[in-house]
């Protein structure tokens, strides 16, 4: 119990203090606490003290989770890998979806959003390295996506997401969040209403909240390290 209200403590001071940092409101940042592996007896406890956001990355693991604690009025997120055989579960269960990187599941998202659900928040996955082997969509086909998605009507296009290639070069790591931040002025600049930028974890929490991250996605650093799967 204390050790995980400890880490959530710690982690909202690090935000905090990087926000300070940077000169901006740590009340436009939201922490999202990545629960993937953690069982729902852990979430449980995070939520009595306070945390309401969590990101998961498996459907099937989520959807076990979220059965078991209806009675918490916890914010969804989902993270992971979408693949078109989940997307019903992810469409009927999830709040926000944060790995759109075709349009074809934005448009089964969309189609499979129940009537009596809000749209769902949804952010493009960006490809922020380059790295052939990354998921996200290339920097150069957001602003096709982004035009095909934001005529959805059950999705609401919120902004742009990305897992940069973990380096400790930090100035190629804040070159990853410069371009996802570049992408997200230029669409706002086309007239999209945009306002996340889903990026930095536990590792890079302070570079990306100086390049304007607005959710940032926590995991070990408040669970503690996971078990390799
Ligand atoms: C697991 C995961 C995280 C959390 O990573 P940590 O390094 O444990 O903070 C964030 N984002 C995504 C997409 C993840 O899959």
């Amino acid at each position: 119990m204390t050790t995980i209200s400890n880490a959530l403590q710690a982690a909202r001071t690090r935000i905090s203090a990087a926000a300070a940092q940077c000169g901006r409101d740590p009340e436009s940042i939201i922490l999202l606490a990545v629960s993937k592996t953690v069982s729902p007896e852990t979430i449980r406890i995070a939520y009595g003290v306070g945390q309401r956001a969590f990101g998961e990355s498996y459907a099937q693991e989520a959807l076990d989770k979220i059965a078991a604690l209806p009675d918490l009025d916890i914010v969804w997120h989902f993270i992971g890998p979408l693949q078109s055989n989940k997307t019903k579960l992810i469409a009927e269960n999830f709040a926000w979806a944060h790995s759109v990187e075709r349009v074809k599941i934005a448009q089964r998202l969309s189609d499979q959003r129940p009537d009596s659900l809000p749209p769902l928040n949804l952010c493009l996955q960006v490809n922020v390295s380059g790295e052939g082997s990354k998921s996200g969509v290339a920097a150069s086909e957001v602003a096709a996506l982004a035009q095909a998605v934001a005529t959805l009507p059950k999705i609401k296009l919120r902004g742009l997401m990305a897992i940069p290639e973990a380096t400790g070069d930090s100035a190629k790591q804040h070159a990853q969040f410069r371009l996802l931040r570049e992408l997200y002025g230029q669409l706002i600049a086309q007239g999209h209403a945009l306002d996340t930028l889903s990026m930095g974890m536990s590792g890079d929490l302070e570079a990306a909240i100086a390049g304007g991250a607005t959710i940032v996605r926590l995991g070990s650093a408040i669970f503690g390290e996971r078990k390799k799967a």
